[in-house]
């Protein structure tokens, strides 16, 4: 199995480039994000537990993202892969990943990074949020908060994993198409 981490910014096209790269090679695409939406809009604990943390721009608490994912491993079938979308985002995270994979037999892959300049981070969320309407990405103070977490808490992942000589980075600038070639050269 193939298992990558698409990795980068708030805003940086994760989320946008994921079908795509799912599709060319049969992953299946995890967002932690996306499942947490899902939690909060079916009103489950985990989800009311989330929301406060997810609107203030806040990471939820390790264990939670960690039991989400190895859940996924163990339950979808069918796939040549997977590619995570927004995990691992904190270095005790990413430790966590390695365990779940070797409890699998399974390595990583490699992380695919999207990288765009903090400066465009702003003007991409605001366009975000023009069509998806996410809470999260309605208030500046909230979009700064998710800025500086990022640099504080996940950014320092990139250290991480390209000492493990895994990590390869794609500019995040241009079109959706010219991004999308990138990524599928690396990969
Ligand atoms: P995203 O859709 O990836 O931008 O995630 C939206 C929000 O969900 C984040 O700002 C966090 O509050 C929460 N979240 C998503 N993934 C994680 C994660 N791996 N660890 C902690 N919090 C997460």
């Amino acid at each position: 199995m193939k298992y990558y981490i698409l990795f980068g910014p708030p805003g940086a096209g994760k989320g946008t480039q994921a079908g795509a790269m799912a599709e060319k090679f049969n992953l299946k695409h995890i967002s932690t994000g996306e499942l947490l939406r899902g939690e909060i809009a079916a009103g489950t604990p985990l989800g009311l537990q989330a929301k406060a943390l997810i609107d203030a721009g806040n990471l939820v608490p390790d264990e939670v993202v960690e039991g989400m994912i190895e859940d996924k491993f163990n339950t979808i079938k069918g796939v040549d892969g997977f590619l995570l979308d927004g995990f691992p985002r904190t270095e005790a995270q990413a430790v966590a990943l390695d365990e779940i994979l070797e409890r699998r037999g399974e390595k990583l892959t490699g992380v695919v990074s999207i990288m765009i300049p903090d400066g465009m981070i702003m003007e991409r969320i605001r366009h975000r949020a023009e069509i998806e309407g996410r809470a999260d990405d309605a208030r500046d103070e909230i979009i700064l908060n998710r800025i500086s977490t990022y640099h504080a808490k996940t950014e320092p992942l990139i250290a991480f994993y390209k000492a493990s000589g895994r990590y390869r980075e794609v500019d995040g600038t241009g079109t959706i198409e010219e991004v999308r070639e990138r990524i599928f050269e690396i990969m």
